[in-house]
């Protein structure tokens, strides 16, 4: 029997002091999910909630490239197969949105100038991005859900790692790489972009459980594959179970417990 479940995460060595952002998320998430709405949803509008706080590196608070500018990057995916991915959008505080409008298009992918104008006929508020100028390095807003019909979803949102140039993209909005979505599996990564690539990491995540490999062991496998000084976290939902891992300090929330 398929039970509504979500997980949310607040980035890859981010620390306790980020959690209530994510805590408010992952109820929100929980509310749609009780009240019989999606997983799809679910996760988006758990996103929205990380992406509107200053705290977190999505959205509002998004950290600032090398120009002083903010290209901020979303992805969305479903258990049913439909795909939204956003790059290096700018002027707009709810990339996660844009991302779910690309679901019901024949296209998946859209960055920069003609992410926003698909934005803009879509009707998505164009304001500018308080950034955050926080040290942090990197870090990603992230969830994954089920719902009471067993479908699954994930979403994702980043401000990317400070300091990166114009134009970068990591692995947030990277299909396999910071996001992966089956009918038995949805995971999120958080963590050093262009290590997660590298490694094209969600897909082989899942290849890994689907080969037999319990959802905790196939994420701590994940981790395993990257040298410990390089910060790295998972979050997975799959028909009957759920898990995260990291190898550093990573609010996460999960509803029910
Ligand atoms: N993976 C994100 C990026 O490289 C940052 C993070 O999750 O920490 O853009």
């Amino acid at each position: 029997m398929d039970k509504a479940s979500i997980i949310c995460h607040g980035g890859a060595g981010h620390t306790a002091s980020d959690q209530p952002g994510v805590d408010a998320a992952t109820q929100r998430g929980w509310q749609i999910l009780n009240a019989g709405g999606s997983a799809l949803e679910a996760v988006v509008e758990a996103v929205v909630i990380m992406e509107d706080d200053p705290v977190l590196n999505a959205g509002t608070g998004g950290r600032y490239r090398a120009d002083g500018s903010l290209q901020l990057d979303a992805a969305v995916a479903t258990s049913d197969g439909k795909l939204g991915l956003i790059m290096a959008i700018e002027d707009t505080p709810n990339p996660i949105r844009v991302a779910a409008d690309l679901l019901s298009e024949d296209f998946h992918i859209l960055a920069g100038r003609g992410a926003r104008h698909f934005a803009d006929l879509k009707g998505h508020r164009k304001a500018s991005v308080v950034g955050s100028k926080s040290p942090s390095a990197t870090d990603t807003v992230g969830a994954v859900a089920r719902d009471k019909d067993g479908n699954l979803a994930v979403a994702s949102s980043t401000g990317g790692c400070s300091g990166r140039p114009l134009g970068r993209v990591g692995d947030t909005p990277m299909w396999g790489s910071g996001l992966w979505c089956d009918q038995n599996i949805a995971i999120a990564a958080t963590g050093i972009g262009e290590e997660i690539l590298k490694q094209l990491l969600c897909s082989k995540v899942a290849v890994h459980h689907h080969s037999g490999t319990s959802i905790n062991h196939a994420l701590s496998w994940g981790i395993d594959l990257f040298d410990k000084n390089i910060e790295i976290g998972l979050i997975a939902m799959t028909r009957d179970s759920q898990a995260t891992a990291a190898n550093t300090v990573m609010p996460v929330c999960n509803f029910p417990e």
